[in-house]
């Protein structure tokens, strides 16, 4: 567990550099994307939590440099990098699981929805299969037993908003605030 100053200062720091990466086949930074992501989550009146799960979701592909690729599409299971990076670092169990299920909530509705494979853009149909593609019957309905799986089909919507260039949202400094809450409390707690 890390001391809250140092775990701001380090989510800050690798958001921060994510400006100079593209958000992989699409025509927005990392750090754009991050944001625009929050900024849609914030608008809907979600909770911090989930706010800065929105924020932090794709935090596993600029953490690990040397961690195997998808070809050219990012980092290998970035979801399960991300969601156990924030753990270490003390944000909230839910905040994590958000983080760690947002790429299994394409795996669903890939096998809900037929039409919804079929919009997904290239770069997001590449990292499907490489993600293990859309679920089986099983694998979905217990999916949507998850107590959560409402705010993880909301993320998943954000996160595919989240690639437009030019969009006017808050900066980084503005969540701030909210990151030194969410970390004040331990373990089990919520933001
Ligand atoms: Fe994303």
């Amino acid at each position: 567990m890390h001391e809250v100053g140092e775990a701001i200062e380090t989510i800050l720091r690798v958001l921060k550099k994510s400006a100079e990466r593209g958000y992989i086949g699409e025509p927005v930074s990392q750090l754009e994307h991050a944001l625009q992501c929050a900024w849609f989550a914030g608008h809907t009146g979600a909770d911090s939590e989930l706010v800065l799960a929105a924020l932090l979701h794709d935090i596993g592909h600029l953490i690990a440099p040397d961690a195997p690729q998808m070809d050219g599409l990012g980092v290998l299971e970035h979801e399960k990098l991300g969601g156990a990076f924030l753990l270490e670092l003390g944000f909230p169990q839910l905040l994590a699981h958000l983080v760690t299920a947002h790429v299994a909530a394409k795996r669903y509705l890939t096998f809900k929805y037929p039409a919804y494979l079929r919009k997904l853009s290239e770069a997001s149909k590449g990292t499907l299969a490489w993600q293990g593609g859309p679920m089986t019957p099983g694998e979905g309905e217990a999916f949507e037993a998850l107590p959560d799986f409402d705010s993880i089909l909301a993320l998943r919507k954000w996160d595919e908003m989240a690639k437009v260039v030019g969009l006017a949202c808050h900066g980084l400094d503005y969540y701030e605030p909210m990151l030194r809450t969410c970390l004040i409390g331990q373990g089990d707690h919520r933001c």
